[in-house]
């Protein structure tokens, strides 16, 4: 009955296809079953097990086992979507960094260039005050100095 590979299902006494099917009952946990291919109500409703069935030990142990992976699956998934939501926020957190470094760094280029541009006019003015044509004329010097 069981085979490796595509499992070959019997013809149904009405001579129409039939499905193989799993029930997921208390009583009969994974345990698979062909159904006539027409269905109940247009079919003939015939079923049948097909997998021997199975002992009381694992009729006992199958569907506690099956509630667990069930409540493992959804926790994962809980988890899953947990972090999902970590990692769009830690995105979100990059990008403020990044606008922030970007900030930071255009602040600092143009307190650069004030003092680069102080810099550059006190050296202008002082090596006129000093070589420039009309010596000691800037600052009001001439006025100290023909005091
Ligand atoms: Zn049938």
């Amino acid at each position: 009955m069981r085979g490796k590979g595509k499992e070959t299902t019997p013809t149904c006494s009405c001579g129409s296809k039939t499905n193989l099917k799993t029930s997921w009952t208390d009583r009969n946990p994974a345990r698979r079953y062909v159904e006539c291919a027409n269905g109940k109500v247009d079919g003939c409703g015939y079923w049948n097990w097909y997998d021997e069935e199975m002992c009381e030990r694992s009729k006992q142990v199958i569907p506690g086992l099956l509630r667990r992976i069930n409540r493992v699956e959804t926790e994962n998934e809980t988890l899953r979507q947990q972090i999902l939501k970590l990692q769009k926020k830690a995105e979100k957190m990059e990008d403020k960094v990044k606008n922030l470094k970007e900030k930071l760094g255009r602040k600092k280029v143009k307190k650069m260039v004030i003092v680069l541009f102080v810099m550059a006019w006190t050296i202008v003015n002082a090596s006129m005050w000093i070589w420039g044509p009309n010596k000691g004329q800037k600052f009001g010097r001439l006025q100290i100095d023909g005091y």
